[in-house]
């Protein structure tokens, strides 16, 4: 998630992992095993030696990723809701927010219904509301999911994507959700299944080919091999993608452009399905 040099640092009250926390994992694509580029034990960052998606494995196993999520600190001291108005983390989930509006409304404007996955406590379906889209939120966290509701009144389902209702939206965004999911082929498929008729999806996502990550290496204040267990680049992100029915149309990584502004290892993406032949 959103956590970068502007953010205030997470401390965590999770004890360290350890190795019985965590299980080996394969690509999402091949099904292979990843080559070793970095060891973080008692992670590892690995990279498929066939289509060069990277990943995390060993990584957290899904019980204990479940603890980790259900830490009220997990979105303590980021960028979603827990802080005054005016901080620096808010003005710029304020600057995200009408900025994404602003780039799906050029291609899909409200009325319209906007499912977002990994809505945390619903900055984004607030705003979203506002702006004249009928909105639903699917989260992980109970923290987020509750607060969500009962605070600002929204639809939002707590639990895994697959497990949520299938209704069509006309929108389907996550932003930075991505690199958490335990399976982004599995994840993107549902989402694909869950697009209405010339629907759109947006994302957001940090990207391994970035200046950050490539510089940087294991001190790249993103890797978090706890929680980001998928790695993409411009060139993985439209493969996954593709096995899952989508195109991306539009790649925004500029660190200037609202939507994006001051993420310089981030992406922001634009996709559609791909018509079934017998569509
Ligand atoms: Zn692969």
């Amino acid at each position: 998630m959103p956590i970068g040099p502007t953010a205030q640092p997470r401390t965590s009250p999770t004890p360290a992992w350890t190795t019985a926390d965590t299980e080996p994992v394969s690509c999402c694509v091949c099904g292979v095993a990843g080559e070793t580029l970095y060891a973080l034990s008692p992670f590892g960052v690995v990279r498929c030696p066939v289509c060069e998606l990277v990943f995390v494995s060993p990584r957290l196993t899904s019980s204990a990723l479940q603890r980790f999520y259900d830490e009220p600190a997990y979105f303590e001291g980021g960028v979603y809701g827990a802080q005054s108005t005016w901080s620096p983390a808010m003005v710029l989930q304020r600057s995200w927010t009408a900025g994404r509006l602003a780039v799906i409304a050029r291609i899909r404007r409200p009325p319209g219904r906007l499912l977002e996955i990994g809505s945390g406590y619903g900055l984004f379906l607030d705003a979203a509301r506002s702006s004249g889209y009928e909105v639903r939120g699917v989260e992980l966290s109970r923290t987020g999911s509750a607060h969500a509701v009962a605070n600002l009144g929204l639809d939002v389902f707590c639990g895994q994507l697959a497990d949520a209702p299938t209704d069509p939206a006309d929108v389907i965004c996550f932003w930075d959700t991505l690199e958490h999911v335990p399976d982004p082929l599995a994840f993107l498929r549902e989402v694909r299944a869950r697009l209405a008729p010339g629907g759109v999806l947006a994302l957001s996502v940090p990207y391994f080919s970035s200046i950050p990550a490539r510089v940087l290496r294991t001190r790249w204040w993103t890797l978090k091999p706890e929680q980001h267990i998928w790695h993409f680049t411009p060139a993985t992100l439209r493969l996954v993608a593709a096995r899952a029915g989508l195109v991306i149309t539009r790649l925004v990584t500029s660190p200037v452009r609202k939507s994006n502004v001051g993420r310089t290892d981030s992406l922001v993406a634009l996709g559609r399905a791909i018509p079934d032949p017998e569509d």
